[in-house]
């Protein structure tokens, strides 16, 4: 029963037995085959804050049910999928309650996001892994003064350098407060948060352009963690030749290369065929056949910069988030995020992490359109979504009579033990056995495979089903090829050395992966997969508090991170 890419049935099987089936998510334009039951269509899509067409017309072409609601207080919970993008989440009104959320809900935000989202709080947790693991590995990030605390410091750094500066408003995005500077008497002299960064004045120029990438990033769990980044993305050029005349410094058709400030230009062109050099956005694999043809430039070291370089900006968030989502988050099932990233190429070829967007745009224009719905159908897909339990109940007969599913009603709609992050006794000490700092990569891999125990089944279940919905997105961590980024999580976690360990043994080549995957097969087939501690029981001897050291102070629901 197992389905490949490019089917149009209604449901995606899991790779293993007593596991539910996923809804299958088409892209933009594709029609269900055979068509949709209208029982299933009843799953619901919640958008609190309005959504952007990509989603709302991926969601809607299929069938689903799109609702404009709240979900921010308890009773409005509810299961399902929630499309947030609500642009402000800081102020407590906004705030979500992850604590409360339904475990059959799966929302595309994490708890303690703003750690990457916030300029500021993106540059004090990159320095603070720079400063641990050397400017070798992280170089990445423009050096970036936060005001009013490095006032001091920026005045004489410009003293020192005489060239331009750019000043940016922490949690603003689309170019707005954005400016450049060259003078000291310029620097911003509020109270509030203000950051500046070293300007990039040598970028790569292509037809004499300043030109940055908007790059997909995918966040689909942190314990453990897991992240993906799609291999098209969009080219953003600026619409005046570039120039660091003094005289040009505050011509920001120069110098920004945000979309929402060079539609303004009226020389802005847009770009109506994929794959042409043409207009002022391009999609990424244009740009890399452009190194190819034009410049010759080879573009593959690049992209693997590029890559690492996204990898390791989420790592600077792990210890924050990792510490939010264990205090809160009860399901595994909750949370996912798609970050738009903006990397910049300077004329070395170097790339530079210029900021995270927590929201990415996803417009529909021509180049939009052609980049995001694939994009959006497969990342959706990766996530995988199940049926409530609820709405499972109530249309398995219909459902399973329309589609001629053999599957047992018990195992059609959504299943709590799947996720749950409730430990028994045993699965505990495993893990206090495999956290100890002093145990070797070699050690842990050699034997944390060795009994696999029903939690251990259940990451290995989650990682391989959302591996097999990659086509378009690659997985960065966990990778065999780059077992180093282990190193950068704040504390070594137990989860993260079973699927190290796994990948290490599994995830060589096609046929090795098959083997590992029928290992587990084989004992889902006992449902050991299943056995776990009644979900909504938390006793003395249980806890989904996995390994949180206390050390560290965290204030939830804030936006800052504490540094203190
Ligand atoms: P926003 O969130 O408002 O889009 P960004 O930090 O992305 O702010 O900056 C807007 C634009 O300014 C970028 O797309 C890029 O073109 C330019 N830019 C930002 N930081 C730098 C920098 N350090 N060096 C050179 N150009 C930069």
């Amino acid at each position: 029963m197992e389905t490949e890419a490019g089917d149009t049935f209604p449901l995606r099987y899991s790779l293993f037995p007593h596991v539910p089936p996923y809804i299958r998510i088409l892209p933009h334009g594709q029609v269900y085959n055979p068509s949709l039951p209208k029982e299933l269509a009843q799953f619901t899509w919640n958008a609190p804050s309005g959504i952007s067409p990509v989603i709302e017309n991926t969601v809607t072409q299929a069938g689903f049910t799109l609702i404009q609601g709240q979900i921010r207080r308890k009773e409005d919970q509810q299961t399902g999928a929630i499309w947030d993008c609500l642009p402000v989440t800081e102020k407590s009104k906004d705030e979500i309650n992850f604590g409360d959320l339904n475990e059959e809900v799966k929302i595309n935000q994490f708890p303690g996001l703003f750690i990457l989202g916030r300029k500021d709080n993106l540059w004090l947790c990159y320095e603070i892994m720079k400063n641990k693991f050397g400017p070798e590995h992280f170089n990445f990030l423009p050096t970036t003064y936060i005001l009013p605390r490095d006032k001091d410091l920026l005045t004489s750094e410009m003293k020192k350098k005489r060239k331009a500066w750019i000043v940016k408003p922490p949690n603003w995005f689309c170019g707005i407060g954005i400016s450049l500077i060259d003078d000291i008497k310029e620097i911003p002299d509020k109270k509030s948060s203000m950051c500046v960064q070293e300007y990039i004045d040598r970028p790569l120029l292509i037809k004499g352009l300043k030109f940055d990438l908007r790059l997909y990033v995918l966040l689909t769990s942190i314990d453990p963690i897991r992240i993906y980044i799609y291999e098209d993305g969009l080219v953003r050029f600026a619409t005046k030749a570039y120039s660091n005349s003094p005289d040009e410094i505050k011509n920001n058709f120069i110098h920004l290369t945000n979309f929402s400030v060079n539609k303004n230009n009226e020389e802005f062109v847009y770009n109506e065929n994929p794959g042409d050099y043409e207009g002022h956005k391009w999609n990424l694999k244009t740009l890399w056949k452009y190194f190819d043809e034009e410049i010759k430039i080879p573009w593959k070291p690049i992209w693997e910069d590029i890559k690492d370089i996204c990898t390791k900006t989420v790592l600077c968030g792990h210890e924050h988030m990792s510490k939010a989502f264990n205090k809160t988050i009860k399901s595994d099932y909750n949370c996912y995020k798609l970050f738009g990233f903006d990397v910049f190429i300077d004329a070395d070829l170097k790339p530079w992490i210029i900021e995270v967007n927590n929201i990415p745009s996803l417009h529909t224009n021509t180049i939009d359109s052609f980049v995001n719905y694939p994009m959006a159908a497969e990342m959706l897909n990766i996530v995988g979504f199940h049926i409530p339990k609820v709405l499972g109940n109530k249309s398995y007969k219909a459902v399973a009579e329309k589609l001629g599913l053999e599957l047992p009603s018990s195992c059609f709609g959504f299943n709590p033990k799947l996720y749950t992050r409730l430990k028994t006794d045993r699965e505990n000490e495993k893990r206090n056995q495999y956290i100890s700092e002093d145990l070797s990569r070699e050690e842990y891999c050699e034997n944390i495979l060795q009994d696999l125990l029903p939690s251990d089944l259940r990451i290995l279940i989650n990682s391989e089903d959302e591996l097999s919905q990659t086509f378009q997105w690659t997985r960065t961590f966990p990778s065999i090829k780059n077992s180093d980024y282990l190193n950068y999580l704040y504390t070594p976690c137990y989860s993260d050395r079973l699927l190290d360990a796994w990948e290490a043994k599994y995830g060589g080549s096609k046929q090795t992966r098959t083997e590992g995957i029928q290992i587990i097969r084989e004992l889902c087939a006992n449902k050991e997969h299943l056995e776990a501690p009644q979900v909504g029981l938390r006793s003395s001897r249980t806890s989904r508090y996995d390994f949180t050291p206390t050390k560290a102070k965290f204030r939830p629901n804030s936006q800052f991170f504490d540094f203190a």
